[in-house]
């Protein structure tokens, strides 16, 4: 980073300044100046948006791996990815600190109630990542003994890839950002009108919209 020193150019400007402030305490300033002065210095924003700016911004995430996506996991505390940069770095060794919970590896069917325990621990408002192919649909491991976290409990993210790169949390942890701040993208499907593109069960038109895109209850698809 170049660092560059000058000289403080326009000394005048804050006499400028130190009049105005002057004649704003005075209330001699006429109104097309003070408008000017107001709009030049005041910032409006709701609760909401500020509130999710701040939330946004100050992530605890809880210490949990799972399996080899764990490994990724951990890389974006180090300097290449520096997740300090959001307010994401500081891992909290117990649930009732953390408010997000990175579900990095695949989930067991034994596995799935501890996880589900450790999310009932955390306190609202929470967020949940599901980090790589196996935790989202089972992965290279599709058989009886896994299960896909939305089974289980919400997710507000999913990062794909086997395992996915650094880079690629990063981006989910972006994309959750967006969405606490309250300005969440939208699905590919909204983004390029593509209705008609869902994975539909044989019979989802009897089982209602519920089930479009997931495995029926007990099938063990893939298996
Ligand atoms: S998605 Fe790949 S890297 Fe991640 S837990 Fe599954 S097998 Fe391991």
């Amino acid at each position: 980073m170049e660092i560059k020193r000058e000289t403080l150019a326009d000394t005048s400007s804050l006499r400028v300044r130190q009049h105005q402030a002057r004649d704003l305490l005075r209330g001699d300033m006429g109104d097309e100046e003070l408008e000017r002065y107001v709009e030049e210095r005041v910032l409006t924003t709701t609760v909401e948006k500020a509130v999710g700016w701040a939330q946004g911004n100050s992530i605890y995430p809880l210490t949990f791996g799972l399996a080899c996506c764990a490994i990724e996991m951990m890389a974006i505390v180090g300097a290449r990815m520096d997740v300090a940069r959001f307010g994401w770095e500081a891992m909290r060794a117990s649930p009732r600190q953390a408010d997000l919970i990175i579900l990095s590896g695949r989930v067991s069917i034994k596995m799935a109630p501890v996880i589900r325990r450790l999310w009932d621990q955390m306190l609202e408002p929470k967020w949940a990542i599901s980090m790589g192919a196996c935790c989202s649909s089972m992965g290279v491991f599709n058989n009886y003994a896994l299960v896909p976290a939305d089974k289980f409990m919400p997710i507000d993210v999913h990062v794909p890839g086997c395992p996915p790169r650094p880079e690629s949390l990063m981006h989910g942890i972006l994309k959750l950002r967006d969405k606490i701040q309250g300005h969440s993208v939208e699905g590919w499907r909204e983004r390029y009108a593509a209705t008609g593109t869902e994975e539909l069960l044989p019979d989802a038109a009897d089982l209602g919209t519920a089930n479009v895109n997931v495995f029926k209850p007990g099938d063990t698809a893939g298996a």
